[in-house]
């Protein structure tokens, strides 16, 4: 068997191959929900993980198809295997639209570490970081102890409307969730993340001349100010919850009273107990004008991961870094992802696995070569011996 410390050395002779396929997966750029692009893409990502994998299933999504990859578990039930198994969890697709690769190619700077491009680092890296970690173990001749399964969905970008239904019906009898996003800066790993809810909020007035009878009508725009305000304060009231009305719509022109109006908020909050009185104060709105009609509709939601500084998952983690001697810290994400769902279920969960770098979602997106080795190194300790 195998011992961690000869993972990462095996590990880091893996730079030209990690370079070969970060740079291939880079340039086969995949918007969320681009269908034919993410059929592309999950072609070139099955090929490469067949070699190692028992199984591949593109379950279908709208927008394009996710990718399910299946290796099987070595342990039995006599070497003290509790039973379930791993689920790695990664998306596929990037905010960047397509022809971005034209203008900023996949790029390795002079340092021969930094690597850019977008997607580099949310999260193409991190699939390279699985490819390879499946690589290692069957180059040494070791395989996952427990049944391992990656779900790469193509539209966590937009909040995993579709595939936040694939990691939930994978998540169930997994005794961990290890999620692949980009990890805090320093490469720290995300034990807790903020939840987020996108929410409409529709108001229906009554039309009527400006000046002539105004007091006829019940102007919208005046009840959703009204509302938005007493949200605000309502957000306020909690240290751990951010409100930002996004966009506000309504009305037609300045001498009528405007009989509709309506505004999409986004909610942030890192517990339970703040999502559920947030939730409750947004979607059950009281008008404040008798003749006003108030109505919600959700178009997102990640619960809240409330971080939890004795996670044993974290722990075990942190402590086979130290074998490898490598120094892994711990923290929580402001920003949400589909490990949120995992960790609010209470599934032992840990995110932020990818390699280290910054930038993501922008023009600076980097990560760093010998990172991403390191990870594929951690991640196949992981497998080996969990
Ligand atoms: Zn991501």
């Amino acid at each position: 068997m195998a011992e961690p410390v000869d993972l990462l050395a095996l590990a880091r002779t893996f730079g030209d191959t990690a370079l070969e396929r970060w740079e291939r997966l880079v340039s086969l750029e995949t918007p969320s929900a681009d269908a034919d692009r993410a059929a592309v893409f999950g072609a070139e990502l099955a090929t490469s993980l067949a070699a190692t994998a028992d199984r591949i299933a593109h379950p279908p999504g709208p927008g394009g198809d996710h990718l399910v990859a299946y290796w099987s578990g070595s342990g039995t039930a006599d070497d003290g295997a509790r039973p379930g198994h791993t689920l790695l969890v990664a998306h596929s697709d990037t905010v960047f639209p397509a022809g971005t690769i034209a203008r900023r190619p996949f790029t390795l700077a002079e340092d021969g570490d930094t690597v850019t491009g977008p997607g580099v680092f949310d999260m193409k890296g991190s699939l390279v970081a699985v490819e390879l970690a499946m690589e290692l173990l069957s180059r040494t001749g070791a395989a996952p102890r427990r049944p391992v399964r990656l779900v790469v969905v193509n539209d966590e970008e937009i909040g995993s409307p579709d595939g936040s239904r694939l990691v939930a019906e994978h998540a169930e009898g997994a005794h961990a969730v290890l999620g692949l996003e980009p990890p805090l800066p320093g490469g720290a790993l995300k034990i807790g993340r903020r939840g987020v809810a996108r929410i409409r909020l529709s108001v229906r007035g009554v039309a009527a001349h400006a000046g002539l009878d105004a007091a006829l009508g019940v102007s919208a725009i005046d009840e959703l100010v009204d509302q938005l305000a007493s949200l605000r304060a309502a957000a306020a009231s909690f240290p751990d919850a951010a409100l930002n009305v996004g966009t506000i719509t309504g009305g037609t022109r300045a001498n009528v009273v405007a009989d509709h109006a309506e505004a999409e908020i986004g909610l942030r909050y890192a517990s339970p107990e703040t999502e559920r009185a947030l939730m409750k104060a947004v979607l059950e709105p009281k008008p404040v004008r008798e003749r006003a009609t108030l109505s919600t509709s959700t178009l997102s939601h990640r619960p809240a991961w409330a971080m939890n500084p004795a996670n044993p998952l974290a722990a075990e983690l942190v402590g086979l870094a130290g074998t490898l001697g490598l120094e892994l810290p711990l923290g929580s994400s402001g920003g949400a992802g589909d490990t949120n769902l995992t960790g609010a279920l209470g599934i032992p969960t840990a995110d932020g696995l990818g390699p280290a770098g910054a930038g993501a979602h922008g023009e600076d997106e980097h990560a760093s070569l010998s990172s991403l080795l390191e990870r594929a190194a951690l991640i196949a300790g992981f497998l080996q011996t969990h």
